[in-house]
């Protein structure tokens, strides 16, 4: 067997932001810690947080009053924040600054008079805080049929935005939709798909074809993670979203295999390993490194961390 271990894959900055600030905010401030949502968007890291102290809501009032809590990645709809203050809770944003950006699009967009069209997944977390932003101006679109449901005039001023983990490809097709039905739409410059969400897309696509399988490690919860398994399927190679190892099964595989594997940004570098450790102790299997670019972004940690006594 070979694997071809996709490179970049696994956390991106917004997560190693993320991550390093809870943990740090463990050691600084004590447990428990209160988490609005997952921090991110993996079970593994969710779980070995819990198992140190953090405690999860999807609602502020189950946090104490005057407590720490921390705001997920994925980032909060205003009224979070709100609410946050009303409890005066000590509140740590590490919201991911490429959503922040969405967010302050969304902003702008609405404060000039525009209608705005996201294009994203209802219901996740991202998308929910996004929309806070301006709930009356906003109208959200998954698919091209969305686009053509549409009731709007085809002059009509119209701007659209982009959840940061989506398809290029979806997003790409979307977006030529929204400009053939709305000439004058207006958005950012391309999309607001994230340099870790594209770059982890582009390896999937350049490798997939030449693996028999394809092993994408994240969470089912995991945008990104769901379109690298998409990708790889859509160019006829099976495709498996695995947690970590104990979800590998033999039957996936043959001696002669090659094996591709990649992370989503929200998945731990040790869970690609324990799963190539399953794959060589079965199949005395070969890695082979190939990574497609390099990526050297970084994110500041939110205050009051940044200001934490080193
Ligand atoms: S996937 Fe992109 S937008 Fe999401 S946390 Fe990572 S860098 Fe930020």
């Amino acid at each position: 067997m070979k694997i071809i271990l996709a490179g970049p894959r696994g956390f991106c900055a917004g997560v190693n932001m993320a991550v390093e600030s809870l943990q740090l905010a463990i050691e600084a401030f004590g447990t428990p810690i209160y988490v609005y949502h997952e921090i991110v968007h993996n079970k593994h890291v969710v779980e070995r947080f819990r198992d140190r102290g953090a405690v999860f809501v999807d609602d502020l009032v189950e946090v104490p009053e005057g407590a720490t809590v921390m705001l997920s990645a994925h980032g909060v709809a205003p009224q979070v924040r709100e609410q946050a203050a009303q409890r005066r809770l000590r509140t740590i944003d590490a919201t991911c600054p490429l959503v922040t950006k969405v967010h302050l699009e969304a902003v702008r967009f609405a404060r000039d008079g525009y209608p705005i069209v996201l294009i994203g997944h209802a219901g996740h977390d991202e998308v929910i805080g996004t929309m806070g932003e301006a709930p009356q101006a906003i109208a959200l679109v998954e698919t091209v049929d969305d686009v053509d449901r549409l009731d709007l005039p085809a002059d009509a001023p119209l701007a659209f935005l982009t959840q940061t983990t989506l398809s290029v490809d979806d997003a790409t097709r979307i977006i030529d939709r929204l400009k053939e039905r709305f000439p004058t739409i207006v958005g950012p410059r391309k999309d607001d798909i994230c340099y870790a969400t594209q770059n982890r897309q582009q390896a999937v696509r350049t490798l997939a074809p030449e693996a028999d399988v394809v092993l994408v490690v994240g969470s089912q919860n995991s945008s990104n993670s769901q379109r690298l398994r998409e990708i790889a399927t859509e160019q006829g190679v099976p495709a498996e979203l695995i947690d970590g190892p104990d979800d590998l099964r033999a039957d996936w595989f043959a001696d002669q295999a090659v094996v591709l594997i990649t992370a989503g940004a929200s998945a731990p570098e040790s869970l690609v390993q324990e799963c190539i450790a399953w794959l060589q102790a079965r199949y005395n299997a070969t890695v082979q490194s190939r990574s497609i670019r390099d990526e050297e972004v970084y994110f500041p940690l939110p205050p009051p961390l940044r200001d934490l006594p080193s």
